[in-house]
């Protein structure tokens, strides 16, 4: 029955965050395809300044060249002792070819002897649905916490086990993926991305 449904291009390159999305939308009624069903496809570059602007860029440029409705997903952390760094730039920190733990390293450099009441930082996470040529919304979540001082937990991804979110008294890297996402930037994105989807699918 799966080839009934309409197909969803999830349009990221991190393998990490396509397995987080899937799961957030694995009572959706669409069938989720992921960019390596189009192996021809020329990746976007990430131009723009904002979250929302990247979101949009990705699922524009992806539909327009595979011709199916497509998710962009743009994500990352803001610190304010960083003036926002790495923002946009999260997973390039450390330049194109990164791991997580060379961002995370250089994160803990720089935040090096900044007091605790200046640690502050939020996930920002925006995602876009778009289908060739027309962009259908955009929507975004914010989940704020502070920068710790060393690694703490290793589950998530990315800056998860610096990310110390104070009502759990844990960093995203302490706590089952289930308790982040009811919390995070991106489980807050993807409740309005799914009220999104509800209403195309219901007006297509
Ligand atoms: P994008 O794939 O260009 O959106 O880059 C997002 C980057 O921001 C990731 O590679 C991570 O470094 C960071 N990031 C975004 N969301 C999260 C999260 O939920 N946990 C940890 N790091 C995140």
């Amino acid at each position: 029955m799966s080839d009934l449904k309409t197909k969803l291009l999830l349009a990221t390159t991190n393998a990490k965050k396509l397995k987080e999305i899937q799961d957030l939308l694995s009572d959706f009624p669409v069938q989720c395809l992921s960019l390596r069903d189009f192996p021809g496809v020329n990746i976007v570059e990430e131009t723009g300044r904002t979250f929302e602007e990247n979101a949009k860029i990705k699922a524009m440029g992806y539909a327009e060249q595979t011709g199916v409705l497509t998710l962009g997903e743009d994500s990352g952390i803001c610190c304010d002792a960083l003036h926002g760094a790495p923002g946009v730039f999260s997973a390039r920190f450390c330049g194109e070819f990164h791991s997580d733990e060379a961002n995370n390293t250089k994160l803990l450099d720089m935040m090096n002897g900044v007091p605790d009441e200046n640690r502050k930082a939020y996930y920002e996470c925006a995602i876009a649905l778009a289908e060739p040529a027309k962009l259908i919304g955009v929507v975004r979540g914010q989940v704020h916490g502070r920068i710790t001082r060393e690694l703490l937990g290793a589950g998530g991804f990315g800056y998860d086990p610096l990310f110390f979110y104070p009502p759990f008294q844990k960093t995203f890297g302490e706590v089952p993926i289930a308790m982040k996402h009811r919390v995070s930037h991106r489980g807050q994105a993807f409740g309005k991305f799914r009220e999104l989807l509800q209403n195309y699918l219901k007006e297509k």
